[in-house]
């Protein structure tokens, strides 16, 4: 019995085997496609970490006050 499985990128069932080098894709295109919105996932999530410690990096620690104070 073959496993069958569904391509992530179309859902087409297709069969898990080892001459199916695009599992669990259907075809090269499916796979481009899948690693394609995993990239550009990937740099959304970059964007929001550079904003956040952009936004770590303006705030003052309590030292930082107290030398402020002191000018
Ligand atoms: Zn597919």
């Amino acid at each position: 019995m073959v496993l069958e499985v569904k391509c992530p990128t179309c859902n087409k069932l297709i069969s898990w085997t080892p001459e199916n080098s695009y599992r669990p894709f259907c075809s090269e295109r499916c796979r481009l496609i899948d690693l394609g919105e995993w990239f550009s996932e990937e740099r959304r999530i970059a964007d929001e970490n550079e904003s956040t410690s952009q936004i770590a990096a303006l705030q003052l620690s309590p030292e930082d006050l107290e030398l402020l104070d002191q000018d």
